[in-house]
């Protein structure tokens, strides 16, 4: 409660936490190949990683009857996507980065169509090996109903910095903040970036809170000063790392939470004051005998009551 009570900056994870976590596939785009068969690609790669984005497709193509085809060396390039090897080729699934890591070869109809998603706040997956795009898939998440008024409540309780962290595409992070109140944003972030914006944020001055749900955002997690993680939808690390774990799985209880913290940590510096001031008094008034046994009393348990009824005053608080 104490850290709580002097946070001044909160930084958000977006997948999960500001968002739902839950993304929906919402266009698929093959170039080589053809729908089926990259979504069988795609199904394969993505069925080993536990990323929110790879339970989407695996949850899609198991829907769609899509057949799984045997991968051998599935590897997560975290941050950036995953890559496992299919009929002796390997294949990748991920962000630009990665395809811009290994070198391949994205022609100016790739790029255009992935920066048109992107410009829609959607999540892009780009298939395809080092020498050919197989094709792009697109997904898109929803920010919970609860974030905008939560982001709102904590800007009121006197938070001045709401930052959004993210290791997706500026475009999306873009359209995400706009809508949920947050005044600023790092996008296109790894776990260690994470990491040195929150560090970044403690150098400008600020007290930092970290809030997120454990996926690629637990080192983050444990370098703010206050760690906040997601109870529904969290990993067990990040409930480990975290001070505070939010057990309704949404950003609901933030601003009470923060709050109470605030009004908690005046209130006990307040009859601390209050109890040694009392005390000072009644020691000073020995001295030419002025202090009578009542006096003596009232000071000592009366300071008490007072000190009590004040911090009664907690109870009162409603979000
Ligand atoms: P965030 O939690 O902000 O979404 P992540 O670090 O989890 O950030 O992911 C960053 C980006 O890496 C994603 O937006 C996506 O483009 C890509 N990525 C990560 N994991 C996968 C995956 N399993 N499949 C496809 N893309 C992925
Ligand atoms: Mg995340």
């Amino acid at each position: 409660m104490e850290k709580a009570g002097v946070i001044n900056a909160i930084a958000f994870d977006k997948t999960g936490t500001l968002t739902e976590g839950k993304p929906k596939v919402s266009e698929i785009t093959p170039f080589t190949t053809t729908e089926q068969e990259l979504l069988s690609i795609v199904y394969t790669l993505e069925e080993y990683s536990t990323h929110p984005i790879a339970k989407t497709i695996v949850h899609y193509a198991k829907e769609h009857g899509i057949p799984l085809k045997i991968g051998e060396a599935f590897k997560n390039i975290t941050g950036k996507g995953v890559q496992a090897s299919i009929d002796g080729e390997i294949y990748y699934g991920g962000n630009l980065k990665l395809f811009e890591d290994i070198h391949a070869d994205l022609n100016h109809h790739v790029k255009a169509s992935v920066k048109k998603m992107q410009g829609e706040g959607k999540t892009v997956i780009i298939i395809g090996t080092e020498s050919e795009i197989t094709g792009i898939i697109s997904v898109a998440d929803t920010i919970r109903t609860t974030t905008a008024k939560a982001l709102e409540g904590l800007k009121r309780t006197g938070v001045k910095q709401l930052v959004m962290l993210t290791g997706d595409n500026e475009g999306t992070a873009k359209m995400i903040a706009k809508d949920t109140n947050v005044n600023r944003y790092f996008s296109e972030l790894l776990p260690e970036d994470k990491v040195d914006a929150i560090k970044q944020l403690q150098n400008e001055g600020n007290k930092v809170a970290m809030v997120g749900d454990g996926i690629n955002d637990a080192p983050a997690l444990a370098t703010s000063d206050l760690g906040i993680a997601m109870g529904g939808a969290g990993t067990d690390t990040a409930m480990e790392t975290a001070d505070i774990v939010l057990m309704a799985d949404n950003l609901e209880k933030l601003p009470h939470t923060v709050k109470l913290s605030r009004k908690a940590l005046t209130i006990i510096k307040q009859n601390i004051w209050f109890s040694l001031l009392i005390k000072l008094v009644a020691l000073t008034l020995i001295i030419p005998e002025w202090l009578t046994l009542w006096m003596a009393v009232l000071s000592d348990t009366g300071a008490a009551v007072i000190v009590i009824l004040n911090a009664l005053r907690l109870l009162k608080i409603k979000d």
